[in-house]
């Protein structure tokens, strides 16, 4: 396969997408695949002679589709969405023409510079104060756990980056016991270790306690430990659980603890200045991670970590061997010092594409609706005999049960046995719950209100 049969099949592709596209409606979002049966379709061993892009093209169409769960399908309801517009498709495949590795400023000045503005496209549009500055990274949990090797380095002055842990006192983080695994990650990753990760308890409301906060840091201070940092969480991915972010990071500050808000999921909704009330306070915070990959229609992957001052982050992260010396650009930004992996996609090609084609107008829009069809939905569901729901809606994310634990799996698995929605679950208060998150870029009030005929149909006389 050369460059020539690039362009011709390239554009058999797109046509495959747009059909793909179209007819999502008429597929089971989960497939109805068995664990093994795609893989033994593929033969055991790698070919020796090149075969015909007829052929393999041929395999994809017979192979992937029916085994893959479709996270584009309007009636993805799962998880958090991964939503991907069609402006920021169109990006990615400009991206992957160009194939570019954005490590320096000088080895893709395009890549480094357009990131710059939308990093800054994107803190106006989320209301942030002018002077955060940030990046993009693959995903939250990089983003997390690039502020946690800060808050680690930070902690020992600086000596864990030449000398490890070895020796110093136990260092501590905290955070709420509804946040997401990738602070236990992180804690894990850093060296720090997860039994130092303190978990704040939280509130009738699930936020965590600033007083249960400043307590757990003055005993850790007592008992000798060095507190490091704290990470809030602005929608936690259980049930939407936010921190009351001005309160926590006040406690923080009077410690001088380094902090980092996890809004992956709901900092989108923050482009509507009407739910910036759920992260008031946040401009005092030193790292902000959202996903614009989840909720804002720049498909996977696209994290942008908003850092009060960069320097910190890069004393941890950043090494300039002599190969990646840029000779007279000392005062230029190369994002690799400010991330894990060296190597950098262009990532913010499909910011600028799908800013541009929906305008935050048209993003804020998707927003609102999904937010409002979610408490429609929660309301009428809340009408059908036996369904509890036990977590009202967090912007677009509620869940709900099915008399007890043992029904509301067994409805689970009917639910998506058949195919027309998808669902999953989590653990809420020791019991089974159901989620409901609304966020495809496509869905429409139909799509969302489906779900409560499928309930319907599905807990009748069962
Ligand atoms: C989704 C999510 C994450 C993890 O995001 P990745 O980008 O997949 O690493 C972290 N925190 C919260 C609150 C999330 O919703």
């Amino acid at each position: 396969m050369n460059h020539d049969d690039l362009r011709h099949w390239s554009k058999r592709a797109a046509d495959w997408a747009h059909a793909y596209h179209s007819t999502l409606r008429d597929r089971p979002v989960r497939p109805r695949a068995s664990y093994g049966a795609t893989a033994a379709q593929l033969p055991d061993t790698p070919p020796e002679a090149p075969e015909p892009i007829k052929d393999i093209f041929a395999d994809f169409k017979t192979i992937v589709p029916g085994a893959t769960t479709h996270w584009q399908h309007p009636r993805f309801f799962a998880y958090f969405p991964a939503n991907a517009s069609p402006a920021s498709m169109l990006a990615e495949q400009l991206a992957n023409a160009i194939a570019a590795q954005g490590m320096l400023w000088q080895t893709s000045p395009a890549a480094t510079e357009i990131e710059q503005v939308m990093i800054g496209w994107l803190r106006q549009a989320l209301g942030l104060a002018p002077h955060f500055t940030g990046t993009i990274h693959d995903s939250a949990t990089t983003a997390t756990l690039s502020a946690v090797l800060t808050m680690r380095d930070r902690a020992t002055g600086w000596d864990s980056v030449t000398e490890g842990l070895s020796g110093g006192p136990r260092l501590r983080l905290y955070a709420s016991a509804q946040t997401h695994s990738s602070v236990d990650k992180a804690a894990r990753l850093s060296g720090i270790g997860q039994a130092n990760l303190v978990k704040i308890p939280t509130d009738a409301q699930h936020a965590m306690d600033p007083q249960a906060l400043d307590a757990a840091i003055r005993a850790d201070l007592a008992a000798g430990h060095k507190p490091a940092g704290v990470i809030l969480c602005t929608g936690g991915t259980s049930i939407g659980a936010c921190d009351p972010i001005a309160a926590c990071l006040t406690v923080a500050k009077t410690h001088d603890l380094y902090t980092h808000v996890d809004a992956a999921w709901a900092g989108s909704a923050m482009i509507c200045p009407e739910f910036r009330e759920l992260w008031q306070g946040v401009d005092q915070a030193d790292s902000i991670v959202f996903n614009p990959h989840k909720w804002l229609g720049a498909q996977f992957d696209c994290a942008v970590q908003f850092l009060a001052d960069p320097a910190p982050q890069i004393r941890s992260l950043g090494l300039r061997p002599d190969y990646l010396q840029t000779l007279g650009q000392d005062e230029i930004v190369n994002f690799n010092e400010w991330t894990v992996p060296l190597g950098r996609r262009f990532r913010a090609l499909k910011l600028w594409f799908t800013l541009r084609a929906y305008g935050l107008e048209g993003l804020r829009t998707r927003i609102r609706n999904h937010v409002a069809w979610a408490a429609e939905l929660a309301e009428d569901i809340a009408t059908i005999p036996g369904i509890q729901i036990t977590t009202p809606p967090a912007l677009s994310l509620f869940t709900f049960r099915y008399r007890d634990d043992a029904a509301t799996e067994a409805l689970l698995t009917r639910i998506n046995d058949d195919g027309r929605i998808y669902l999953t679950q989590t653990r809420h208060e020791g019991r089974f719950v159901i989620r409901v998150q609304v966020g495809q870029f496509d869905c429409t009030r139909d799509d969302v209100m489906t779900v409560a005929q499928v309930l319907r149909d599905l807990t009748d006389g069962v």
